[in-house]
């Protein structure tokens, strides 16, 4: 599987973690809720092939993305489970998502009359999951009157078929319940104004499914917990069962030497040693994701914190080692080290971000290991 790589920086992805974690989930779950699992973003940077095939092996019965190109990868890369793609889809997709069995996400009439006009011809069924705003503002109707006439499209064509009906929580990862309290209820109003009761009605992402087990419903669409990761601060004081990390990031020293007092470290020369410093060199930089930000940003060698001094650049930075260290020494981004580790939340804090965001960009320029 891994192709060339004279770099020793590398992304380690276990997948049994991924497993486990879905294992537990299911444990947790009622037997008649289903897992999806959301593997968008290339599996939030973990993979998006290796990780749907490792989730459905575990349990889950479908899994999620968000694009039309995202899902048809998921079948170039032999997927064969049911795919829901959960952002906006143009209708030009319609004639693809049906011969490739692709659930797609519908939040209007239009988009139903638009795309049954171009699947007349075709065999088959068109499966889709109408989408409920209630109260994310993103995309899904909200209005009864709304569902009404996307429910009168239906009726209209026998190419397409609803399998599900959905919402999307804005605030279920913080400690206040009210907003999510509130969002369901506004949901089940609507689910309730179908005259049938679609196969899979669903609402909640990792935080709420970990936080309300009251609202699985049918299904869930667990993201980020899937990896591992807590979706915040807040939710991970609450896990009722624990995650499991799936990726570590390592690297090697590529470089080391005695920088004596008064010398300068990297663009601009912003960091002077202040006594005669070891000094590492690790080959990954703000082209890899490890942002410039990041800068004073400590990495594990021996099971020891260990702090980025100066700029980092695009593809190499410094560490300020507390006393000699050979060549080829281990070097732990993310990861564990003894009683020491190092989290996507610590990178988020120091970034003024969330753990996704962080997750989704660490590039392809570091390979996966599986
Ligand atoms: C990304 C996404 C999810 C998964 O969210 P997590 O917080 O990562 O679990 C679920 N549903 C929708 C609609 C999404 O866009």
């Amino acid at each position: 599987m891994k192709e060339a790589n004279y770099r020793p920086t590398v992304a380690t992805v276990k997948l049994d973690a991924i497993k486990r974690n879905v294992q537990n989930l299911k444990a947790y779950l009622k037997e008649n809720t289903e897992v999806i699992a959301v593997v968008k973003a290339d599996g939030y940077g973990h993979g998006d092939v290796e990780t749907a095939r490792a989730a459905l092996e575990a349990g889950a019965a479908m899994v999620a993305v968000a694009t039309p190109d995202e899902a048809v990868r998921l079948r170039e890369g032999g997927i064969s489970a049911d795919i829901l793609v959960m952002g906006p889809s143009p209708v030009e997709f319609a004639s693809q998502a049906l011969q490739e069995d692709i659930t797609v996400t519908v939040s209007d009439a239009s988009w139903v009359a638009e795309s049954a006009e171009r699947l007349y011809d075709k065999s088959g069924k068109l499966k889709i999951h109408i989408k409920v705003d209630s109260g994310m503002g993103r995309i899904g109707l909200r209005s009864k009157e709304q569902l009404q006439s996307l429910l009168n499209e239906v009726g209209k064509s026998d190419k397409i078929m609803i399998d599900g009906i959905f919402t999307h929580f804005a605030c279920a990862d913080e400690s206040d319940p009210s907003p999510t309290e509130e969002q369901f209820e506004t949901f089940i109003r609507m689910v309730e104004e179908m005259p049938e009761k679609p196969r899979l009605v669903h609402a909640s992402n990792s935080a709420a499914t970990l936080l309300y087990p009251d609202f699985a419903l049918d299904a869930v669409r667990f993201g980020i917990s899937l990896y591992g990761v807590a979706p915040s601060p807040y939710t991970n004081t609450k896990l009722p069962f624990p995650l499991e990390r799936a990726m570590t990031i390592e690297t090697e020293l590529a470089y080391v030497k005695l920088l004596p007092k008064g010398n300068r470290i990297s663009y601009g020369g912003t960091y002077e040693t202040s006594e005669d410093e070891w000094i590492g060199t690790i080959p990954i930089g703000y082209a890899d994701g490890f942002r410039r930000g990041l800068r004073g940003q400590e990495v594990l060698i021996q099971g020891e914190r260990m702090p980025i001094v100066g700029t980092i650049c695009m593809d190499q930075c410094m560490v300020k080692l507390s006393r000699e260290l050979p060549v080829g020494e281990k070097v732990t981004l993310i990861g564990r080290q003894g009683e020491e580790e190092i989290m996507f939340e610590e990178w988020a804090v120091a970034l003024g971000t969330i753990p996704y965001e962080i997750m989704v960009s660490i590039s392809k320029r570091i390979p996966r290991i599986y």
